[in-house]
């Protein structure tokens, strides 16, 4: 079984529907409103977890409901939480309005993840005793580059998601083995439109690249090889919400497993297409035999 530990983010995410989102001062009354677990780090945890990982997390929740909720959904997908702490005050949230057309508008409140800005003396035992560790950038930046450092000191290999997208710090970057952004992320970082080129680019901070690209699958690059395109498998999508974070959890547990990168990333993206074809984040996340199935 793969050991992976994430370091990252909890939210609850507040999800109001509504036919068309209100303009300042205006009150509109809404369709729908549905509280439902996410944040990067928990995302990607549960994607790891069901898809047959052996999968710790690394984070804070509040001393609230939401703190109580997020921790028993990520154990019910079987992620230990021995270290994900409880701290004074809120839980970390997203409030997010959802129109008719799709089109959402989001503010999120860090709550507990913004008490993560440094490691606790038993992390850095967690991350190394793991065979992988996976990062984002939903929690402050001192407690990425920390975990990146240890797990760099253990020789444990590190995946960062550099989501939301922003300047990356060399002393994060040189303890980085394979940077996972998506098309927009990508760009952002590098200033290049063209993924392949934004990938190309991305190489000259870390050795290994894939950029995700919604429905047209991803691509691969490393340094001295040549880029490996892998297609999605062709779905009707229903909600992709989730689907990076799904793709990143079931790609760590085939590497580790010693998948060849082509048929890891054919793996990840059978994981995520199912994904897609189901309502909400974390809960439309497959379990392996699933994967298995729309795999082979
Ligand atoms: P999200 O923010 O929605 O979680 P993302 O922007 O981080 O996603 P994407 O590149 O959109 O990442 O999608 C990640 C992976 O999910 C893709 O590489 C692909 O394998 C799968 N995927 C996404 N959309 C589709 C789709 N419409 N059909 C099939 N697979 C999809």
């Amino acid at each position: 079984m793969t050991d992976i530990v994430v370091l990252g983010s909890t939210n609850m995410d507040l999800v109001t529907y509504v036919e068309k989102a209100p303009q300042r001062g205006e009150t509109v009354t809404g369709r729908e409103f549905r509280t439902i677990p996410g944040g990067k780090g928990a995302n990607q945890a549960i994607a790891a977890a069901r898809a047959g990982g052996d999968v710790s997390m690394i984070g804070a929740v509040g001393n609230d409901a939401f703190g109580t909720r997020l921790r028993s959904t990520l154990e019910h997908s079987g992620v230990d939480t021995d270290d994900l702490r409880t701290v004074e005050g809120p839980s970390g949230t997203a409030h997010i309005v959802v129109d008719d057309e799709g089109g959402n508008a989001i503010v999120v409140i860090p709550g507990a993840n913004g008490t993560l800005d440094h490691l606790s003396p038993g992390d850095e035992g967690v991350i190394a005793s793991a065979d992988l560790l996976l990062l984002q950038l939903e929690i402050p930046l001192p407690a990425v580059v920390a975990g990146a450092q240890a797990a760099r000191r253990h020789g444990v290999r590190t995946v960062l998601t550099p989501s939301p997208a922003q300047p990356l710090p060399d002393e994060l970057l040189i303890a980085v083995d394979l940077l996972v952004p998506n098309e927009h992320e990508a760009t952002t970082l590098t200033g290049r439109t063209d993924p392949r080129e934004a990938a190309i680019g991305l190489l000259d901070l870390v050795p290994e690249v894939v950029v995700t690209l919604g429905a047209a699958g991803s691509l691969y690059v490393a340094r001295g090889a040549d880029p490996v395109t892998v297609p999605a498998p062709k779905v009707a999508p229903v909600d992709t919400t989730g689907a990076g974070d799904t793709f990143v959890g079931a790609l760590a547990v085939a590497r580790g497993e010693g998948r060849p990168m082509r048929e890891a990333l054919a793996w990840a993206a059978a994981a995520a297409a199912l994904s897609v074809q189901r309502e909400g984040a974390s809960a439309s996340m497959p379990y392996r035999p699933e994967i298995e199935a729309r795999y082979a």
